[in-house]
């Protein structure tokens, strides 16, 4: 076999191939460094003194359903300049490792359409291997997300397992990459956050977050100069929870029975988009049935269908009249729980208004979100707290979030 052979095939430089050998089911290739390569591995002289010698097996690329092993004649050395006594340089596999860069490559190469479980099944190693060098390329190109040029940013939590652990994110909107991530979901859990942006010296210009008073204050103490923009997601979420409380104490309110049963069958219609309804089912009618009977429940259904529009308008312009025009209808309604949300959106105006700035939202990170749980279901979880923040930080440059 050729040296460019091996090089090429195998990824090896400066080697020399001995013979092959075959032994239950796999090819051994016997190899070992050209006697005119050895090199001090310390100072790179050639002045060096050969001195004994050990034989290594490195898993390699495989050929076909073959397992291809690389027996290595490793040459130690003494040195005449720097005068160590050492293993020389391999070149083609990391120190400590049984496999070599190509291969490893090749891992990483398979894990782009495959699980960690089926690689490892393919070619014959343990799980423990594969997420080793998934790992380490994650270590390499995640660990560290690039804040310098930041520009506009969404925070929100998630929740995680059956035990509603919680995880603070944050991604950059323009790449849509995960740059932080914090433990748990008070303004604690970005404290971190705030340091590397400090240091990163980023100028954020917008931060989009839901109306949490912990949020506002963190970003504001944090970040003065950016301006708040309140995820539409979460306000119309929000006035959603809002509508099922009020339809809940009218349905224990009514004292007619009929009255009340024609509640009971809306409870989903009502947080249905209007548009979604089922004709076939009905659900159009038994909505417009229920809310006919009920007047504080139809002029919340309706101020939620309105509320939708706010950030449809043409301008800021617009949506600044259209704001204050469901603001006045709200609180002209007389509903205790409409007058309290009106409240709720005079208070937060400047930064639902300032989506017509930066309309930027949460919105991203809900599919991030789903990709996490998918990735959360599977057996690594939490067992390497480490390797699953770096699986996240990778989360944007994968299709699919794959099944460990
Ligand atoms: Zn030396």
């Amino acid at each position: 076999m050729s040296t460019s052979f091996i090089y090429h095939a195998l990824g090896l430089v400066g080697y020399q191939f001995l013979k092959p050998l075959f032994e239950k089911g796999k090819i051994y290739f016997l190899v070992r460094k050209h006697s005119g390569k050895l090199r001090c591995p310390e100072c790179n002289s050639h002045r060096i003194k050969l001195k004994g010698t050990v034989t290594r097996n490195f898993k390699s690329i495989p050929m076909g359903k073959k397992q291809i092993i690389l027996s290595v004649i490793i040459q130690r050395v003494q040195c005449n300049e720097c005068h160590c006594l050492k293993q020389i340089k391999l070149g083609f596999a990391d120190p400590q490792k049984t496999y070599s860069r190509a291969f490893a490559r090749y891992v990483l190469e398979l894990l782009k359409f495959a699980t960690i479980k089926d690689v490892a099944r393919h070619l014959n190693i343990s799980w423990d291997t594969v997420k080793e060098i998934q790992k380490e390329y994650l270590l390499k190109h995640f660990s560290n997300p690039q804040l310098t040029n930041l520009k506009q940013i969404a925070i929100d939590e998630i929740s995680i397992g059956k035990k509603h652990r919680y995880l603070t994110i944050v991604l950059d909107v323009t790449t849509g990459a995960v740059i932080f991530i914090g433990e748990g979901k008070d303004a604690d859990s970005l404290k971190p956050f705030w340091k590397k942006i400090r240091s990163a010296k980023a100028e954020i210009e917008a931060v989009a977050i839901d109306m949490s008073p912990a949020y506002i204050q963190a970003v504001r103490e944090n970040l003065p100069n950016a301006l708040i923009v309140f995820d539409h997601f979460h306000i119309i979420k929000l006035f959603n929870d809002k509508l099922s409380e009020l339809r809940r104490q009218l349905y224990y309110e009514i004292t007619d029975y009929l009255q009340s049963q024609t509640l009971k069958g809306i409870r989903w219609l009502l947080l249905k988009n209007p548009e979604n309804l089922d004709e076939q089912r009905n659900e159009k009618e038994l909505l417009e049935k229920a809310l006919t009977v009920n007047k504080p429940l139809a002029t919340a259904y309706y101020l939620k269908e309105d509320l939708r529009q706010l950030w449809n308008q043409a301008s800021k312009a617009e949506a600044q009249k259209f704001l204050d025009y469901w603001i006045a209808k709200a609180r002209a309604s007389g509903v205790r729980m409409l007058i309290k949300f009106a409240n709720t959106m005079a208070a937060h105006r400047t930064g639902i208004l300032a989506y017509y700035d930066y309309p930027i939202s949460t919105g991203p990170l809900e599919g991030t979100n789903n990709k996490i749980k998918t990735m959360q279901r599977q057996s690594y979880g939490f067992r390497d707290k480490e390797f699953f923040k770096l699986k996240i930080f990778a989360i944007h440059q994968s299709r699919y979030a794959l099944i460990g």
